[in-house]
């Protein structure tokens, strides 16, 4: 099989140091359909109040998870080079919500 980035419905992109190339992290639509089932399976009472599946993937993946880099804690490897996530790949987002607390803590 040819490597190749990650297919992903749910999740964010990050680009690694080595070589620079966009990475993937998240859920491929398999996946996701997995997480959302397990989830409603697991959560009947936020069912029950109207929370989704759906819901919960999107603010775990494509909220969350960029928020607090999951891809340099779960230390994911680059699809082409096999280098592991280190600080330096850092996402936008993430470095922009940290300045803005740093900012609020300080003032
Ligand atoms: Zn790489």
């Amino acid at each position: 099989m040819q490597k190749q980035i990650k297919q992903i419905e749910y999740g964010y992109w990050w680009n690694c140091a080595e070589c620079g190339t966009e990475n993937a992290y998240g859920l491929n639509e398999q996946e996701a359909e997995d997480y959302i089932s397990d989830w409603e399976s697991d959560n009947a009472e936020y069912v029950a109040e109207g929370e989704t599946g759906e819901g919960a993937c999107d603010w775990n993946y494509n909220v969350i998870a960029e928020e607090n880099d999951a891809h340099i804690e779960e230390k994911e490897k680059c699809w082409k080079c096999d280098a592991v996530a280190t600080a330096e790949t850092r996402t936008e987002k993430a470095k922009f919500l940290d300045a803005l607390i740093d900012n609020i803590v300080q003032k």
